[in-house]
């Protein structure tokens, strides 16, 4: 299942990208590109704008209610009936295996490769690391902050 997120959702796009859903999102796009990119990529519209579902020919979309990302991501769970992930880590978050930030698959990399690019305590203490070839940006077990984690953890359980 991938996604098209409107632009006003940027935090919601990001957690569904967590959870490893494709979902592409633009801060500053016209609607009718919205619309071409759902339609061309054959992709789920999540928007909160009425108006903009109305668009004849547009079949596949859902019409978000709640205005708090985590209310959001757990609306697009329960109405699609996602089953995202439930693994054994600490807080059952499964391992990022898309970029939050852009999207693009993330690559494992030799360890060496990360050195100097993250904090020197984080190198010495994670083995695996990953980078993303879209952006550049280096991920580790431990990249999110506790706290979203936990807040993640809570709508998953929850859904
Ligand atoms: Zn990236």
């Amino acid at each position: 299942m991938r996604f098209v997120a409107d632009s006003m959702l940027g935090r919601l796009a990001r957690w569904l990208r967590i959870l490893g859903y494709d979902t592409v999102y633009f801060p500053h796009i016209e609607d009718r590109l919205i619309l071409r990119i759902a339609r061309e990529e054959d992709r789920i519209l999540l928007t909160r704008d009425r108006g903009l579902v109305k668009v004849r020919g547009l079949k596949r979309y859902l019409l978000l209610r709640e205005n708090d990302p985590f209310k959001q991501l757990k609306e697009v769970i329960t109405a699609l009936r996602l089953t995202p992930y439930r693994g054994s880590d600490r807080f059952g978050i499964p391992s990022l295996v898309r970029c939050p930030v852009c999207n693009a698959l993330l690559r494992r990399i030799p360890k060496e490769e990360a050195e100097g690019h993250v904090p020197e305590y984080v190198y010495n203490t994670v083995r695996e690391f990953k980078r993303c070839p879209g952006c550049g940006r280096f991920y580790w077990k431990g990249t999110h902050p506790e706290r979203a984690q936990r807040k993640l953890t809570e709508v998953l359980s929850d859904c």
